[in-house]
Formats: C-alpha cells, structure tokens, sequence
C-alpha cells in the first residue's frame, strides 16, 4: 500500500482526499476483468465489445438510388435544356432491372434499388413529368451522379468498424448486423456481490420495530448497478456483529469480482466494515472530502474490488455514482468516458460552507429562452433520500465554494449520465 494513503487511514483528522485524487486512485487500482463470452448479437445490447470487428463486405454491398426516382444517363443531360427520355424498365428494392440503360433510356427506380447498368446518375420523381413511357426534366439542372449511394460509401470491406470497449448499444447491434455479423465476442458480465449492515434495518414486508428503519440502499444499489450493466449478488442484510461481517465478506469475495457494502464504515463503536476489511483484506482510504458521503472505504477483498459506502441513501447513492459507477465502467472494460458536465443558471440562492465538495439535488429544466435553469430540491440532508427522486442532476459545487448567488452559474450532472 501506498505510504501517503496508509497515513491517511490511519489518522482520521488528516487532510481529507479531494474527489479527483480518490477517483484517479480508485481508477488507477482497479483491474479490467477480461473474460470474454461469444454471444448472439440481440443477446449482446448493452455489453462491452472484446474484440475488434472488421467489415467483410461493402455496405452498400452494391451502387444504389437514394431517391424514388428515375435513373439515366449523365451523358444524355449534355447542353442542358428540355430533354425528353424512353423509359424501358424498373428497378425496385430487391428486384433489379437485368438489362442495361442506353442513350436516350432511363430506368423508374426506387430508393435503395441497385443501379441499372448504363445509369449512374438519378432524377428525383418530383422533377419530372411522366408521360406515358417517356419523362421530360430541364437537363440543366442535372449534376452528374446526383442521388446515387456508392459502393463502400458507409463501411469498405476490410475496415474496423467497432473497437473493444464500445458499449453495444442499437446503433451497434444495427451496424454489426449491417456487416453480416450474427455473433459478437464481449466481456462477460462483471459479478456484484452487495450486501448492507446495521442492526437497525428491517426488510420490506415486514413491520418495523421501535428503532428499526427498512433497509433501502439495498434497492437503490440493486437499481444503480442493474442499470450499469452487471450481474448482482444480494446478500441481504448483515447485522453489527463482528463475526457476521466476516462471513459475509467471505461469501462475497468467493463470488464476485467487486463488493460492495452500505454502512458501517464511520468512526461510531458499531462499525466493523472498514476493520474487518483492514483485517481480511486491503484499504486504501476512508475520508473523501466531499458531502454528502465523507467516509468512504475502498480496498481490496481476495480477488475482488472493495468499496465500503456510507449508509445514508443520499451519500450511498451519490458515492455510487461519483466512485463506484466509472469504476464498474473500467471494470466491464468499456472505453473511457468524460462525465457530462454542463451549466445551468441557479434559480435560487443554494448554501454552501467551504471545505468539501458538494454534490447537491437539483432540478434541471429550459428556461423560455433556450438556456438551462438548476432549482434546488430543498433539504439537502444526506438522509433525505426524496430529494434524490425529485432531483434529475447533481449541482456540482468545489470545495471552496462559499455559496451560490441567484442567477449565478453553476455547474450540473444530469443523472442521464448514469444510465
Ligand atoms: P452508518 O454508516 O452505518 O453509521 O449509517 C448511517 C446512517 O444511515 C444511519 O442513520 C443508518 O440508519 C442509515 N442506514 C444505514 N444503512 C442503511 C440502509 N441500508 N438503508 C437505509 N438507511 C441506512
Ligand atoms: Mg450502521
């Protein structure tokens, strides 16, 4: 372990980790689990690409009409002027014409229908006048070869068209089934085993007890990390009890590549997370300077990546998405991504003191003139997990910043971002 990062665990009141030094550590330490699994193509939406993947084909395989129309000749638009064509066939989607278009000849043709041989430019139907087997068209406004898709034109044969890290999202599935490809090689998926501690939690469907809360980070990281694309472990809950966490870090780490816990990683006298990962494992660090969500437990477990979230809902699912989320992206090896980051007015005043980061709720919405408006959601604190469902974006504020003034601008991340 690190030197700097061990005195940092140590000594609870050294300088707290700024977010950007605990994400490039975290990114930094992760592995990408690299199995691979070939899987049919529908199969594959969402997963990683392994492997690079090389056109076989020209798409378009052949010449073809981007209009409904009519094909010709260049050659017979010379002088421009009024020109008069003899129509000697059709070519359609899947049907072609078979013969060949000669001087003086055109073609009716449809978009997507291969080229005629002989044509090689098209008239769209609106500029023509029918008549009978012949069409009139001012030849003068004819470019050659207008409205003619070219061989090769989206992808040659023999090119990459789609590089490993790419997620397979419908653009992918529809351009790997464009080059003929039915099966595609991907990562398999990443193995999330979680679990949350605290004697306090009851599970839904059950009445609470004086003193006991429903558990609901367990939904909220079933949801976050049914959304990343992984395949989950629910452990249920463990209860404050030394031994207990041991178990159930045992069980994890046999099963799965990442762990995940809610709870348990303060500094109150029932919090055994970050001992028992200290114990059984490896930790990096625990104090993020960052609100909501401070403590923050991240390590290694066996074989398998550790992160201790806090159990407030908020700053567990605000540390999900700040830490966990680009770390699980690394992990199922996609392509590295920036954050979607924009500006947005504030539409009302928002407290901050300075010293940590702050992620805040907020409501992100257009303004009458076009720009982006960020309202808060009202109660900011780490428990009030309503705040989240309101909210559709994180107001981003530094950690020296002291305030935000109405009609300032401020920086936001649309939750769109995690999906
Ligand atoms: P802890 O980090 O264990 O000290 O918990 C901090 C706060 O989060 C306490 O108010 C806990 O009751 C609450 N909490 C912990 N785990 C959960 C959970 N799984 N669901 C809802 N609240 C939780
Ligand atoms: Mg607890």
């Amino acid at each position: 372990m690190n030197e700097a990062i061990a005195d940092c665990c140590a000594d609870p009141s050294h300088k707290l980790l700024s977010i950007e030094q605990g994400l490039a550590r975290i990114l930094d330490a992760v592995p990408i689990i690299r199995d691979r699994e070939q899987l049919p193509l529908r199969s594959a939406l969402d997963r990683v690409l392994a492997e690079t993947v090389v056109s076989a084909v020209d798409v378009p395989s052949f010449a073809n009409s981007a209009m409904d129309g009519y094909a010709i000749r260049h050659a017979d638009c010379a002088d421009g002027g009024d020109r008069t064509l003899t129509l000697v066939g059709e070519s359609f989607a899947g049907r072609p014409f078979e013969g060949e278009v000669g001087a003086g000849q055109c073609v009716r043709i449809m978009t997507g229908a291969v080229m005629p041989a002989g044509a090689d430019t098209v008239l769209m139907q609106e500029v023509v006048e029918r008549d009978g087997d012949t069409i009139r068209f001012d030849a003068g406004k004819v470019k050659a070869g207008q409205h003619v898709r070219h061989a090769g034109e989206d992808t040659r044969a023999g090119q990459a068209v789609l590089e490993p890290g790419k997620i397979l999202r419908p653009a992918e599935l529809g351009l790997l089934a464009s080059v003929g490809v039915g099966e595609i090689r991907v990562f398999r998926r990443l193995r999330v085993a979680f679990f949350s501690t605290g004697d306090e939690l009851a599970s839904v469907g059950t009445v609470l007890k004086t003193g006991q809360i429903y558990d609901s980070n367990r939904y909220a990281l079933y949801g976050m990390l049914r959304k990343a694309g992984v395949e989950c472990h629910d452990l249920g809950v463990i209860p404050d009890r030394r031994e207990a966490v041991r178990d159930a870090f045992r069980e994890a780490a046999a099963v799965a590549d990442l762990v995940l816990t809610s709870g348990g990683v303060s500094v109150g006298e029932a919090d055994f997370v970050t001992d028992t990962l200290q114990e059984m494992g490896e930790i990096n660090f625990w104090r993020m300077a960052m609100k909501p969500g401070k403590p923050l437990a991240f390590g290694s477990l066996g074989g398998a990546v550790f992160f201790g979230l806090p159990g407030n809902p908020v700053s567990a699912m605000v540390t999900f998405y700040q830490f966990v989320l680009p770390a699980i992206r690394k992990m199922r090896g996609e392509q590295a991504r920036d954050p979607l980051v924009i500006e947005a007015r504030a539409a009302n005043a928002l407290k901050k003191a300075p010293g940590r980061a702050e992620f805040q709720r907020g409501i992100l919405a257009r303004t009458s003139g076009g720009g982006w408006e960020v309202s808060t959601t009202g109660l900011q604190g780490s428990h009030v997990l309503s705040s989240m469902s309101r909210a559709n974006c994180f107001i981003l504020l530094d950690a020296d910043n002291a305030g935000v003034a109405e009609g300032e601008t401020v920086k936001v991340q649309p939750f769109s971002d995690f999906l």
